[in-house]
Formats: C-alpha cells, sequence, structure tokens
C-alpha cells in the first residue's frame, strides 16, 4: 500500500534474484513484469536484440538515456569487458534512486555511472566532468520526442565517432517518428530496424540501429 512501482520492483528483486547475479536479476525483473505488472523496461524480447548488438559491437563507452529502474542498464553493462564504462542518465530521483539500489545489489557499481539530470543539460557536459571522448554505443529509451533533440545535441557536441551506433528502443510503439525519419534519410547514418514487440505485450515495436557515419552534409538535402 502506498507503495511505487519501482519500489515493487526493487522488492521483487531483492527477493527473487541472487545478490552479485546480474542474470538473476534481470529474470526477476520480466518475471515480475511478464506476471505481476507491466513496466517501460526493454524486457526479455527486445533485450536479447540489444544484447547481441553488444557482443557484436564491444563498445568501449557507452551512454543509456532514461534508466528507470536500472532493467537494461544491468542488462548490457553484464556483457560490458571489465574496463568498459556505462553512463546511463534519468531525470526522475525516485526512480534513480531506486536504480542506484538494484546496480548495487547486481554488483555492477563499478561499471556503471548514473547521473541524475536531464538528458538535454547533461550531455552538454559529459566531455568535461567525465572526460569522455566519444560513445560507442548510445542506448536511447527515454521520452520519445527527446531522441532527435538528443542525437542532434550528441552530434554537436562531438559525441559521436565514425562508426559509434544509436540503439534506439520503441520506435513503433510509442513510436519516434521524427527520429526514425531523421536517422533513415540523413547522410550521417546508416540505419536499420529491428522488428519485435512492446516489452511484455504482442503489440508491434522495435529497434531502430544507426550507424554514425561522420558529419557529412550532402548538399542535396
Ligand atoms: N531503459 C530502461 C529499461 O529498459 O530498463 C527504461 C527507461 S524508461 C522507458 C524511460 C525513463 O527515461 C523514465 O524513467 C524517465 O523518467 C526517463 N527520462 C525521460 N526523459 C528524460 C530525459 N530527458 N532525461 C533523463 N531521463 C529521462
Ligand atoms: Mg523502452
Amino acid at each position: 500500500t502506498g507503495s511505487t512501482r519501482p519500489q515493487r520492483i526493487l522488492r521483487a528483486v531483492q527477493k527473487n534474484s541472487t545478490r552479485g547475479s546480474p542474470c538473476s536479476v534481470v529474470n526477476a525483473i520480466d518475471d515480475y513484469c511478464k506476471h505481476k505488472e507491466w513496466a517501460m523496461n526493454v524486457g526479455d524480447e527486445k533485450g536479447i536484440i540489444v544484447d547481441d548488438v553488444v557482443l557484436e559491437l564491444k563498445p568501449i563507452t557507452v551512454l543509456e538515456l532514461g534508466t528507470y529502474c536500472a532493467y537494461s542498464t544491468v542488462r548490457i553493462a553484464n556483457l560490458l569487458p571489465p574496463e568498459a564504462k556505462l553512463i546511463t542518465l534519468e531525470f526522475n530521483a525516485e526512480s534513480a534512486a531506486i536504480a542506484r539500489e538494484i546496480i548495487t545489489w547486481a554488483g555492477l557499481e563499478e561499471k556503471i555511472q548514473l547521473i541524475i539530470g536531464a538528458s538535454g543539460d547533461w550531455i552538454p557536459r559529459l566531455k568535461e566532468e567525465f572526460g569522455i571522448e566519444t560513445f560507442d554505443l548510445v542506448f536511447l529509451d527515454h521520452w520519445k520526442d527527446r531522441y532527435l533533440p538528443d542525437t542532434k545535441l550528441l552530434e554537436k557536441c562531438g559525441l559521436l565517432k565514425p562508426g559509434a551506433v544509436l540503439l534506439a528502443d520503441n520506435v513503433i510503439c510509442p513510436g519516434t517518428p521524427d527520429y526514425l525519419d531523421y536517422v533513415r534519410n540523413s547522410p550521417r547514418y546508416k540505419s536499420k530496424f529491428y522488428r519485435s514487440h512492446l516489452e511484455y505485450t504482442q503489440e508491434e515495436d522495435g529497434l531502430e540501429h544507426s550507424v554514425f557515419l561522420g558529419l557529412y552534409d550532402n548538399p542535396n538535402l
């Protein structure tokens, strides 16, 4: 009574997973959200696609936009080599507090830097305050109208190097039409779609995988 969904997810993690076992944390959250209450984690079905992208790219620097309860944070960080770093941004302080507990429970606090604040405020400060040169992988999963402006901000701040991958969740449901239009038509990206379903449902959804090619400007556009 009176508890929030993130608090209930944390309780499910503490009850049904093993401390220090990221896979068991991910499984406990999926189990809770499939059978008890839906939550906006990338989930098990799209999670496998995210895993494959991470395993193939082997990124050393990762940025996640939108932490919520750190489901995807834990899932991604667990697949990174020891020297890698994942920075995750969350502007909801209550969610961030739960995320921090779940990250610690999973034993991944060394690899993950959780920043409480808005993407638009923090992206321009990442180089200076965290010594980041560029990101190898950016997972976009915050509010859908921020995907496009934050992508342009990442470009402007020089945080993407050629070959960097933007992996965007929920491009169909709830949908990010302006972002899809941009990455699919800009000469700066080579983009492809992974068809899937909205987490824990049969609704159509998917991830967009966009390789940054460089700041070319097509004079015809
Ligand atoms: N990536 C998480 C996962 O798969 O487990 C789910 C993230 S949830 C879909 C989106 C989160 O982004 C929410 O917790 C919300 O508070 C946060 N958020 C939305 N817009 C943001 C912004 N501009 N800056 C930082 N956080 C934001
Ligand atoms: Mg999502």
